[in-house]
């Protein structure tokens, strides 16, 4: 039976610590880390993540601004906020949350975030110091997933590990982060040929993928571990939602050594991610030592 990785607890005790440093910088620089978040449109997902991520920032002791634009709003209007958040020494972090409304250019508003507040790590200058080795932001789902990783195996090195999904936000990043920690990588999608051989050599099997459960037990490798980030919401003959993974959780349970579980995995770990990102923004535009916090 799998050991079940909590990433619930896990970014509990993240949060923890970094509202302890936030503390210390707040204490002896005077020094309170800025989270600004901007929502266009009236998405209703979007407006519950950018309040708990809000929700989240002020517990953490940041300062969390909180835009909420209405759909109608022009990219120029955007792109000039952008460049408001950019020049406002009291935020040290800029999310803007997806999806944009289709008469914006994701693109360009990402790229238009200066790259020391771009604490997604979307920003064209974050993903090539990532892909080169530099120190940079990474996007927090991914860091997240590595943060589990390394918490559950130690050392990554040689390990084959395989990621099921090739977004900008979740694939192409977890695999780069994989390959700096010198596991040996794949990357599948939807093109890939036999994905369920590929998957059975993988020592640690990251899926992102979207569709609920397509990754039966059977796909694993006796013993590999498991990180879920598909949440996917699902319903049962009696017309309850409930939300699951893209890997079949009960019978992936039987043959993996480990696994994260939907809801409770992976996704906590997103904000807690974000928090990290933004105190590690908070230091490093303000020239102070960034505390160790994992
Ligand atoms: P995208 O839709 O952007 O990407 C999905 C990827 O899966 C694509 O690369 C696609 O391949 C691949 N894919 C689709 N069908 C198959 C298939 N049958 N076999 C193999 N690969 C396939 O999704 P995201 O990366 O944004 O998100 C993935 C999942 O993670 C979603 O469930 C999302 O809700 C969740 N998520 C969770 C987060 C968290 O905080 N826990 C944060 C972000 C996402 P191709 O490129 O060829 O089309």
């Amino acid at each position: 039976m799998a050991i079940i990785i909590d990433g619930k607890v896990f970014s509990e005790s993240l949060r923890k610590k970094i509202q302890k440093v936030t503390a210390s910088l707040k204490d002896q620089q005077g020094i309170k880390p800025g989270l600004a978040a901007v929502l266009v449109g009236a998405d209703p997902a979007s407006e519950v993540y950018v309040r708990n991520k809000g929700r989240r920032a002020d517990k953490a002791g940041f300062n969390s601004f909180q835009y909420k634009l209405p759909v109608t709003t022009t990219e120029d209007e955007l792109l000039s906020l952008i460049g408001q958040l950019n020049q406002d020494s009291q935020v040290h972090g800029i999310l803007v949350q997806l999806p944009l409304p289709d008469h914006i250019a994701e693109s360009k508003v990402i790229n238009a975030i200066h790259p020391e507040k771009d604490v997604d790590g979307f920003h064209y200058e974050n993903v090539g110091r990532l892909v080169t080795g530099e120190e940079g932001y990474v996007p927090c789902t991914p860091l997240g997933c590595l943060m589990l990783l390394k918490h559950h195996l130690g050392n990554l090195s040689g390990l084959n590990a395989v990621v099921v999904g090739r977004s900008n936000i979740v694939g192409k990043p977890m695999a780069a982060l994989l390959l700096k920690e010198s596991c040996t990588v794949t990357i599948a999608h939807s093109r890939t040929r036999n994905l369920a051989d590929v998957c059975r050599r993988a020592d640690i099997l990251v899926a992102a993928v979207g569709r609920p459960e397509m990754i039966p037990g059977e796909w694993i490798k006796p013993g590999a571990t498991i990180i879920d980030v598909g949440i996917n919401r699902v319903y049962d003959a009696q017309g309850n939602k409930r939300l699951v993974g893209d890997v079949d959780f009960e019978s992936a349970l039987k043959v993996a050594g480990a696994i994260t579980p939907v809801p409770g995995g992976v996704g906590p770990m997103t904000i807690a991610c974000l928090l990290h990102n933004t105190y590690v923004a908070a230091c490093r535009l303000n020239d102070v030592p960034v505390a160790r916090i994992e």
